[in-house]
């Protein structure tokens, strides 16, 4: 059974161990190509169902409960886990009728050790950097790479080195990277310029990479499909939504549910919906004139861990979109956080990027393009907590350019028992 690496576009091969973020022909990027093919056979809907409920390493994670297809052949010492994975599906009626559907699944990434999806990728980015011997990763980061990457490192014995833009680092995020004792730099530079510096500078000290590029990420990512669809009891949605930023995930599910088809764990694909902050849109703008000019763009937007101009996985989504019949969509930041707050009034709870899924999901449902009758399965991203001062802002009134839909409001009471009684009268359900 041999693993090798493959430039998605002239297809040359690589072996497993060269420390490569793209094709020396070509440049493009590359995947981690597993031989499937020795492996079918034994693979089923049962096999994988059986280790359900394990208790030890290494089936106990959601993401190497499929090591088979997430990287086959190496030993399980070699593993880097926390446990990653095994995130809830939530139903939520009134979530479902906000988005227009009579049928969605939002599966709680948030819920994941570190707060968000990286972990998944991480757990397999940070394994395959202690099969190469590495001693030092990095990643330039938005928030939830690097705090993802620095837990990771501690528990591997690596120095985690985190680039970091200058400004709009979500709290939590930040608290993150600086507690699990990473080495953090905070660079005058926004995403796109920390991503371009973090590559040159992992080159020329000989410093693992470990942002989505990596293509070792990507193949601890695809297990959010794996999981969810096992959850489904291996029945397809209609529909699957994701936010997209560097496209990481987008590009990861793609190459996961179509592996699934191959395998025959699946019986059909889904169709994927890309959302974009309108101000970082990049994708979506190049979907929207069919594919004919790309233009990096300018990121601006509340939702930080989207808030990318220049998306280093774009070949790789498209190749999604084309094999997933997929579109693309763009949400407002007013869309995004007032999704957010019908998430979060459910008892849920999302970091807004996460809301893109819901927000997408409406917006696509006024549009015609999703069914009310589909069944849609959306992804949230990052949990809550992340970004305390995005929902304080929120509901305070106070983000510039929105006007919160669904606002709950601090109310201020004196110290007198017969004020709080008349304010609690007021507000009876
Ligand atoms: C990283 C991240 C995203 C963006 O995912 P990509 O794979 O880069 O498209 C969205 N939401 C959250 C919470 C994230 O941390
Ligand atoms: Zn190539």
């Amino acid at each position: 059974m041999t693993s090798s690496l493959q430039c998605v576009d002239c297809a040359q091969q690589y072996p497993i161990r060269r420390v490569l973020y793209a094709c020396e022909s070509c440049g493009g990027l590359l995947d981690v190509q597993h031989d499937t093919s020795a492996l079918s056979p034994a693979i089923s809907p049962a096999f994988f169902d059986g280790r359900l409920g394990a208790l030890a390493a290494p089936y106990n994670s959601g993401v190497w409960r499929f090591k088979e297809l997430i990287y086959p052949g190496i030993h399980d010492s070699a593993i880097v886990s926390r446990m990653e994975g095994n995130t809830n599906l939530y139903e939520l009626p009134r979530v479902a009728a906000f988005a227009g559907v009579d049928t969605l699944f939002l599966k709680h990434e948030g819920e994941n050790p570190t707060g968000s999806f990286k972990d998944r990728g991480m757990t397999t980015g940070v394994t395959q950097a202690r099969i190469l011997g590495m001693d030092r990763v990095a990643c330039a980061s938005t928030g939830n790479t690097s705090a993802s990457m620095a837990s990771y490192a501690a528990q591997a014995n690596m120095q985690g080195i985190i680039f970091l833009q200058n400004q709009q680092i979500a709290l939590g995020k930040l608290a993150q990277g600086i507690a699990f004792g990473a080495t953090c730099l905070q660079i005058n530079a926004d995403f796109d310029r920390n991503m371009e510096l973090a590559r040159l500078a992992a080159d020329k000290l000989g410093i693992y990479l470990l942002n989505s590029i990596n293509p070792f990420r990507l193949e601890g990512q695809k297990s959010i499909m794996f999981e969810a669809l096992q959850q489904l009891r291996w029945q397809a949605p209609d529909w699957i939504v994701v936010p997209g930023g560097n496209l990481g995930n987008s590009s990861a599910f793609g190459k996961g549910l179509r592996e699934m088809l191959e395998i025959g764990l699946i019986d059909r694909l889904p169709r994927l919906a890309i959302i974009q902050a309108e101000g970082a849109n990049p994708l979506y703008r190049h979907f929207s004139t069919g594919f004919r000019q790309y233009e990096p763009v300018k990121a601006e937007t509340i939702a930080t861990a989207v808030k990318i101009g220049n998306p280093v996985n774009l070949q790789k989504a498209i190749r999604t979109l084309e094999w997933t019949n997929g579109v693309v969509e763009e949400v407002s930041d007013q869309q995004i956080m007032d999704a957010k707050a019908i998430i979060d009034g459910a008892g849920v709870g999302c970091e807004p990027a996460s809301a893109c899924s819901l927000a997408g999901t409406r917006k696509l449902v006024e549009r015609g393009v999703i069914k009310r009758g589909d069944a849609v399965l959306g992804i949230l991203t990052g949990h809550v907590l992340k970004d305390p001062e995005a929902t304080i802002a929120y509901h305070g009134g106070r983000l510039p350019d929105v006007a919160p839909q669904f606002r709950n409001e601090m109310l201020q009471v004196e110290d007198n028992l017969d004020d709080i009684i008349r304010v609690l009268n007021q507000r009876r359900p």
